[in-house]
């Protein structure tokens, strides 16, 4: 720290420089940090997958692998890449939303493009007997239609993963005053308070030890498609009886 000896009015005019110069280095550092935090945490997620490939990869170079059991190590070996590249498409995203600059518009049917996801996901429903209700007018916004399917695409299929079979998941979209409202409930596992914050965080996982977990970025990414089009994310859940989300978009 530098002490100025000029009169009381370059004093002050120089000691507020400093500190101005003192809060952006701490964020600029707490943005350095997030960024390593976020960097390690992802080429650990990367890791994983890409050791498991290897493994199989090594042991069918060897001819370790019984030819009835090849099949199966080849499964496994395209299976890891899947999760790779859902890894990556996802960090893809999140860079692409951060770049605000990014912003090309066009005027979409958001509610066609929410029957093309919901048609994407019904053999995920299906597959665990749970009933997709849904509810939408016909709806136009100016929008990326990426954003929309990605924001429909991820809270439907979560409402589906972590939910019991036999159960259902309403889904609502409509336009109140200048807000898109898009909402997901299900009678799933729940959220307890204390993680009702910590699931928009990237790489949060409730249970770590989930094998049909996805990336661990779906709800950051929703977060950040709300925040790109000035609205909002609400999650009100009760342990063992189920979640709601509700997405708020600002109508420009
Ligand atoms: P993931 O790829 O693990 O699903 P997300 O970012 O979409 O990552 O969600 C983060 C975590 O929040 C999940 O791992 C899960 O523990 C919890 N979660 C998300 N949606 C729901 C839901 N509808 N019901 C219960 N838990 C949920």
């Amino acid at each position: 720290v530098r002490i100025f000896n000029v009169d009381a009015q370059g004093f002050n005019r120089k000691e507020a420089t400093v500190l101005t110069l003192f809060k952006d280095v701490s964020q600029e550092r707490a943005m350095e940090q997030m960024k390593r935090d976020f960097f390690s945490h992802a080429s650990h997620e990367l890791k994983s997958p890409l050791t498991a490939i290897r493994g199989y990869a090594e042991l069918i170079e060897h001819g370790l692998v019984k030819p009835e059991e090849i099949i199966e190590s080849s499964h496994q070996i395209v299976k890891q890449t899947e999760t790779m590249s859902a890894l990556v498409e996802d960090m893809l995203m999140l860079s692409r939303l951060e770049n605000l600059k990014e912003k090309v518009y066009s005027k979409q049917d958001i509610d066609k493009l929410l029957k093309e996801v919901i048609d994407n996901l019904s053999a995920f429903a299906k597959s665990k007997n749970i009933k997709l209700n849904v509810n939408s007018k016909p709806l136009s916004f100016m929008c990326d239609p990426l954003d929309l399917q990605k924001l429909y695409k991820n809270l439907i299929e979560n409402a589906i993963k972590y939910s019991e079979p036999n159960k259902n998941v309403n889904i609502d979209l409509e336009q109140k005053d200048d807000d898109i409202i898009f909402s997901v409930k299900d009678q799933g596992i729940g959220i307890e308070p204390e993680y009702q914050q910590r699931v928009f965080e990237r790489f949060f996982r409730v249970d770590k030890g989930r094998l049909d977990g996805g990336t661990g970025l779906g709800l950051a990414i929703v977060k950040h498609i709300a925040l790109k089009y000035n609205g909002s994310v609400e999650l009100s859940s009760t342990l063992s009886k189920g979640t709601k989300m509700t997405i708020k978009l600002k109508i420009e």
